[in-house]
């Protein structure tokens, strides 16, 4: 047999794989590849350090609001000082991670991956990266996230505000904002953290709202000595972690909780109704202005322990309108009514279902992934599109759903799988079959029917409004179709004289 038949990729026989993004994703699926036994990859992360949306958001009171003990991989347990962690100690966790399980040097911080094209006549992708160098992969794999792309509005006036506005996903620790009138707009999940967590120190919060969300309470606190001691014990831990993956599995199961009308969604609803009654039985003027119009969830539900209360301080004021336009020291809201400020913080979320908006990824017939997708993403269990052999996405459309961390380990599974179906089978292009991925996503799109997703504004939604990101089930399921249906949707090929990467 031809040498290269048996060899295909190269030297220790391993395929090479180029990782775009050093986030929560692309750092499972190191792990997975290590495991695997594939050591010849590389991970390209365009900022100066690892970490992804735990390096991008710093602003005060970012913490995730999943509890910790599910939102951190399965195979690193840690001894987490709080119910949620707070961003610096997730950085600190994916830190080590890196470390410990030696995925650091595998990581090129400050370099961006351009563009890749897959040439059909090598069966290999061309990596083009911002140092000017271009590299050859058997495999690509975007690990960029969903909620990487700043949404900048586009108010008019808006260069000519004096003072410092920043996007809170760029905010700038230089300005200090003690004894200052600072304007947060927004009422997404980053910017009623920010409200409580700045209130205290400034001289007042004007706080922008187009559209509330629907709010549950997030029952965040430190561990006492004893929980943490307990949870030093691993049986007790991964009885913990169980417990809280059975919990939110629960909580979407079958995808009832999206849909009004079922008693999932009708108690949920109900249930934020009479925290807003309560909290605010003495503000009738809030609970108005903080109760959705539109059936529950709609957009993300947000949970936060006090942001209610926040909201009952003197130096608070929402105005329950929509910013219209900015001037040199105030932003205008839609009455036309102007409102002075000193600093402007821009809590208007991110470009979720643009997907790969930084990354351009050329196909077999040379398309770009962008014009397949003519403005509606869409992937295979959110991980291959059909024309773009061996590229695989983690947190692709049609993920965002379930327990987030569990599912970047199917997903990074399922790469680490095919990786080593190429070695075993010496194939050198696997690829979704057409009808896997049509079948698939007619099923995914016959479930968003009847959800509230389209029944309210979000960032779920094309322009074309189809809902692109979501996942309505829980992780369990999500990872049963990754390790059944995964391994039956593929063809393989083999090119006749392979090439190395
Ligand atoms: P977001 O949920 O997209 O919120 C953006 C906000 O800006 C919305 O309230 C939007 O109003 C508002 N907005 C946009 N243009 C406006 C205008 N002209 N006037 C007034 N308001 C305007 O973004 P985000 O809060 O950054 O959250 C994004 C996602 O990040 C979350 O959903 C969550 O998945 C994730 N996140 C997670 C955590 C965590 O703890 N794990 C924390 C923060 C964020 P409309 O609602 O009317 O569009």
């Amino acid at each position: 047999m031809d040498e290269n038949l048996q060899r295909p990729f190269g030297e220790g026989n391993t395929p090479r794989i180029v990782i775009v993004g050093a986030g929560f994703s692309g750092i499972a699926l190191g792990v997975k590849l290590l495991r695997a036994g594939i050591q010849t990859y590389d991970i390209y992360e365009m900022s100066p350090g690892l970490g992804g949306t735990w390096l991008d958001n710093t602003y005060p009171g970012c913490e995730v609001d999943v509890a910790s003990h599910v939102y951190s991989y399965s195979f690193a347990p840690h001894d987490w000082t709080r119910t949620h962690a707070s961003q610096r100690e997730l950085l600190a966790y994916l830190e080590r991670v890196a470390d410990e399980f030696g995925v650091r040097a595998h990581i090129h911080c400050g370099t961006k991956v351009l563009d890749a094209a897959w040439d059909e006549r090598t069966h290999l992708w061309t990596v083009r990266l911002s140092t000017g160098a271009t590299v050859s992969a058997n495999i690509v794999v975007s690990a960029v996230g969903m909620l990487n792309q700043p949404k900048y509005p586009d108010w008019p006036g808006l260069d000519s505000f004096r003072g410092p506005r920043f996007h809170t996903a760029r905010w700038e620790h230089q300005h200090e904002l003690a004894g200052k009138t600072v304007a947060v707009v927004g009422t997404g999940s980053t910017a009623i953290q920010i409200v409580p967590a700045i209130a205290p120190i400034v001289k007042k919060v004007i706080q922008f709202q187009r559209e509330p969300g629907w709010i549950t309470l997030k029952g965040d606190r430190d561990f006492t000595p004893e929980e943490r001691d307990g949870f030093r014990r691993p049986l007790k831990r991964r009885r913990e972690r169980l417990r809280l993956s059975w919990l939110l599995e629960r909580g979407v199961r079958g995808g009832a909780i999206y849909r009004p009308g079922t008693k999932t969604n009708t108690a949920r609803e109900q249930y934020c109704r009479a925290l807003i009654a309560k909290i605010f039985a003495d503000r009738p003027d809030l609970a108005a202005a903080v109760t959705p119009t539109y059936p529950y969830p709609g957009k993300r539900p947000i949970f936060h322990s006090t942001y209610y209360q926040t909201l009952k301080r003197d130096n608070v004021e929402l105005v329950p309108k929509a910013v219209a336009s900015v001037t040199a020291n105030a932003v205008v809201d839609a009455d036309g009514v102007a409102h002075e400020v000193d600093v402007l913080v821009l809590a208007t979320g991110f470009e979720a279902a643009r997907y790969l908006p930084n990354l351009a990824v050329f196909g077999r017939d040379g398309k770009s992934i962008h014009d397949v997708w003519n403005g509606e993403p869409q992937a295979f269990l959110g991980l291959t599109v059909p024309g773009f052999p061996n590229f695989f996405m983690m947190y692709g459309p049609g993920t965002n759903g379930g327990e987030l961390v569990s599912m970047f380990e199917r997903q990074a599974e399922y790469v680490a799988r095919v990786a080593r179906r190429m070695m075993r089978d010496g194939v050198t292009a696997v690829e979704v079959k057409r009808g896997w991925h049509e079948r698939y996503n007619r099923w995914l799109q016959s479930k968003m029917q009847g959800t509230s997703w389209l029944l309210s504004r979000n960032y779920f939604t094309s322009p074309t409004g189809k809902v692109v990101t979501q996942w309505p089930f829980g992780a369990i399921l999500y990872g049963l179709l990754v390790k059944v249906a995964g391994p039956l949707s593929e063809t393989t090929r083999t090119l006749r004289e392979p090439r190395g990467a």
